[in-house]
């Protein structure tokens, strides 16, 4: 038995979506290894996306200009944010895995994912200006990203129709994950579900059962840590990284590529960067 906790966050308005099957396949996986499994089925929780002035209780420290992000800091620290994000960060503490299920739209995470992220992602719950990217505070969890696309893989290579998905996911997984100091796992990607065939889609799903039996040992994406980074000067890369890495002819991550070409899919498999 596991005994660990897994959070999957799932946004699909379809009962019958493959989203959702393929949120069931997860919490049936899981269950069966002895997981604990919750759910934040985001559309029928009708989750509110909309970062407000309502995300606080009580007063705000400058109700002529209100600023989101230090106004939630304060509330957060103050144990004053809105019940239905401090629900949220409530199950997200006790996780040991997050899961991010979702249709890819427009390239990036549905609203009501992006905006879940948003509210919930507190600074101080998930990030200070001192503990970001490997020192953040979810730096003892593991995530990663189910998603699915209309489109094919092949429109997703480097030399294909939407461009290369290692770089269509490092916002997500750097930019969200990695800020918060996940240690990532490689994304699930089911390609083109909607139009491959139906033992096609079946074996995906029982591909995914499979994975899940062992995720928990599965080895994270490598990103520079934060300790490679001069943050006294810039936050650039410390000259001696920059100069280890000056003989390879790949930069060293999608973002840090050094100006050279982006190392063939680092975001999408783990342990072939040169960390
Ligand atoms: P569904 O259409 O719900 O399901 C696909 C098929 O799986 C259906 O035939 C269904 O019956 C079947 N199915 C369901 N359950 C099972 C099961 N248990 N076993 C076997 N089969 C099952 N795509 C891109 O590639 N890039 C984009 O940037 C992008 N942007 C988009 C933006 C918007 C606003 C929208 C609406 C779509 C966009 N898309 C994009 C397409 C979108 O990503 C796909 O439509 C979506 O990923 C399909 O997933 P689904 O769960 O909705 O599939």
């Amino acid at each position: 038995m596991s005994g660990k906790r897994a959070l999957i966050v799932l946004a699909h308005q379809e009962k019958t979506s493959f989203n959702y099957a393929m949120k069931d396949a997860a919490v049936e996986a899981l269950k069966k290894k002895g997981w604990q499994v919750t759910v934040s089925d985001l559309y029928a929780m009708k989750f509110n996306p909309v970062l407000s002035r309502d995300d606080i209780i009580g007063d705000p420290q400058d109700p002529d200009a209100f600023k989101y992000g230090m106004e939630t800091a304060v509330a957060y620290k103050e144990g004053r944010l809105a019940p239905d994000i401090v629900e949220e960060q409530k199950k997200l503490e006790a996780a040991d895995l997050l899961i991010f299920q979702f249709p890819l739209y427009w390239f990036g995470l549905p609203a009501l994912i992006k905006g879940w992220t948003e509210r919930v992602f507190s600074v101080g719950f998930a990030y200070t200006l001192t503990t970001l990217y490997s020192n953040g505070p979810f730096r003892n969890k593991k995530a990663l990203l189910s998603f699915t696309t209309g489109a094919s893989d092949t429109s997703f290579l480097n030399n294909g129709l939407n461009g290369d998905i290692n770089v269509n996911i490092w916002p997500m997984q750097n930019g969200i994950l990695n800020f918060c100091g996940f240690q990532v796992l490689e994304p699930q990607i089911s390609y083109a579900v909607s139009h491959i065939p139906h033992e096609a889609r079946v074996a995906m799903l029982e591909g995914w059962k499979k994975r899940l039996g062992t995720i928990w040992d599965e080895k994270p994406i490598k990103f520079i840590p934060i300790q490679d980074f001069d943050l006294g000067n810039g936050f650039v890369l410390k000259k001696e990284v920059v100069e280890a890495n000056s003989g390879q002819k790949s930069g060293i991550t999608v973002g840090q590529h050094l100006g050279k070409a982006i190392p063939a899919d680092s975001q999408v498999k783990s342990g072939n960067t040169r960390l």
